[in-house]
């Protein structure tokens, strides 16, 4: 069976920098998978050129069959991939509920993930639901950032560094939502500096240095000593 994400040579440049050189990788359906790597290893540009953010210079991006490669970021999103951005990036002025429906614009049709299905996942959302989403705790922005990637009811959901700057107990909060998220037939991409964190929740993991990926299994099969070398280069 064809991968539900195909992503083949991509290659990403800013201005005249070079970010990204012929990354390959698939994401099957209901798969989760992780890429992980130090800062400016090129995992955010990875995640920015397959939503259509950053300037693709070469290679292509196949979601299902399509060619998605050059569609603009909004009609990336109506296709079916939904970004939860480093930084969680919520509507200061909009509540936590407000946040979350404008999630739903980009939605097609029926599907999963509905309000009460979000609310659910994250009951302080539906309790703290009239509360300005910028007024909660950094985990509970990060939960609603999740919730308004959700509501769109994407194919695949992309999440960039969701542990950044929260503390362990937080992280293992969220990250317990996600075999959940996983058994509504989701499909995933987390992009985690925190390596233990990544190991645990991905079916596979993809290593990136210098905007190539340099390592590539299922988590039981690496070992340390290799995702170090992928990680930081062999000395
Ligand atoms: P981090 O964990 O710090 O976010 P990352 O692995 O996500 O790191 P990227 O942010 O993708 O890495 O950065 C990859 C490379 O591209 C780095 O060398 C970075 O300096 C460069 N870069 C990122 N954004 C820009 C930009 N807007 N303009 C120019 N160069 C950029």
């Amino acid at each position: 069976m064809s991968p539900l994400l195909q992503i083949a040579g991509l290659t990403a440049h800013y201005g005249d920098f070079q970010a990204l050189f012929g990354v390959d990788l698939t994401l099957g359906q209901g798969e989760t998978i992780a890429i992980i790597g130090a800062n400016g290893a090129g995992k955010t540009t990875l995640m920015r050129a397959v939503t259509g953010v950053a300037r693709v210079t070469a290679g292509a991006v196949t979601l299902a069959g399509d060619n998605i490669t050059r569609l603009s970021a909004p009609d990336i999103l109506v296709c079916g991939i939904a970004m939860v951005p480093e930084g969680r990036k919520l509507f200061a002025s909009l509540t936590v509920e407000e946040n979350l429906l404008i999630g739903a614009h980009a939605r097609q049709g029926n599907g999963f993930w509905t309000l009460e299905r979000v609310q659910s996942l994250f009951p302080i959302l539906k309790e703290r639901r009239h509360s300005p989403g910028t007024a909660l705790s950094g985990g509970q922005q990060q939960m609603v950032a999740i919730g308004r990637a959700l509501m769109s009811n994407p194919q695949v959901l992309l999440c960039d560094e969701l542990s950044l700057g929260l503390a362990p107990v937080v992280i293992k909060e969220i990250y317990a939502a996600f075999p959940q998220i996983k058994s509504s037939g989701t499909s995933i991409i987390v992009v985690e500096q925190d390596i233990g964190q990544a190991l645990r929740v991905a079916d596979h993991v993809h290593c990136m240095m210098e905007g190539r990926i340099t390592l590539s299994g299922r988590p039981d099969t690496l070992s340390r000593d290799a995702i170090h070398d992928a990680y930081f280069g062999v000395s």
